[in-house]
């Protein structure tokens, strides 16, 4: 029975992997997400329900479009099973309870921060702000982190990423231009002046709602770490370093080891703390 459940888990992931995909594409756009129903961006043919199936269709059309043979990228199927592979592990940790409820959305929600930021350098605020009520709400099921954690949380991490912003614009302030927008974000070049952008805080306070003090803390950590090593990778690779990087998705994937270690890594932390 176990068995049935893991791949009804992994076969739902696959198909909010979809969804994901057609809210990444489309509401950034200021597309409707419910109509019309799936075309090909390139002819306009309208995909049918056995052309659309998560992952499979991919691989039977090569990744091409029935109709017109333009190619859709392999990404459509990666972000569906990735999804559906993280579904099945989120199964496979929390089993059939409210958590497996809180954490499928919470990932669900992390997808979409990672495709609209490498996209377009925006996290939703559909995605952000929805997802910190989201998190206070699921704070109060059986397991969960508790409503006045989960709050404080969101608070905290919320101010500390305000703090950076603020911090940085002040530094950056003295180094007019220093940042340089990405292209096609010319006009936002303030924005992208202060270093943490306000999707990035928002991101936090989601974070922090959903994961409670101590996995929020191994998440920040974690992200943090993965962007500065990707920071100085990219510039050690001979790339601009007044180009900006987008940190939504290394938070995003901080966030999600938080899902599945974020309690033993905390407690592995403080283990070693405590020895010195
Ligand atoms: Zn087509």
């Amino acid at each position: 029975m176990e068995t049935v459940y893991l791949i009804f888990a992994l076969l739902f992931g696959m198909t909010i992997g979809s969804f994901l995909n057609v809210v990444a594409w489309r509401v950034p756009r200021g597309e409707s997400i419910i109509r019309p129903g799936s075309r090909c961006t390139s002819c306009g043919k309208e995909i049918s329900w056995y052309d659309n199936i998560p992952v499979l269709s991919w691989f039977i059309l090569r990744g091409r479009c029935r109709s017109c043979g333009e190619r859709f990228s392999f990404r459509y199927a990666a972000v569906e099973l990735v999804t559906g592979l993280l579904f099945a592990a989120i199964f496979m940790k929390y089993g059939l309870t409210w958590l497996f409820l809180s954490n499928t959305i919470f990932i669900s929600l992390l997808v979409c921060v990672v495709l609209t930021d490498i996209d377009h350098w925006i996290i939703l605020d559909s995605v952000s702000l929805g997802g910190i009520v989201l998190g206070l709400g699921f704070s109060l099921v059986p397991g969960g982190v508790g409503f006045l954690p989960s709050l404080i949380t969101a608070a905290v991490a919320f101010s500390i990423f305000l703090l950076i912003r603020i911090v940085s614009k002040l530094i950056l302030k003295r180094k007019p231009g220093y940042t340089i927008a990405p292209e096609g974000h010319e006009d936002e070049a303030d924005e992208f002046q202060g270093g943490m952008g306000w999707g990035d805080i928002k991101l936090a306070g989601m974070m922090g709602a959903f994961l409670g003090p101590s996995s929020t803390a191994v998440a920040l950590f974690i992200g943090f770490l993965l962007g500065a090593f990707t920071g100085i990778t990219v510039i050690l690779a001979g790339r601009n370093r007044r180009l900006p990087v987008p940190f939504g998705p290394f938070l995003a994937l901080g966030a999600a080891v938080a899902v599945f270690a974020g309690k033993a890594i905390w407690h592995l932390y403080l283990r070693i703390g405590l020895n010195l």
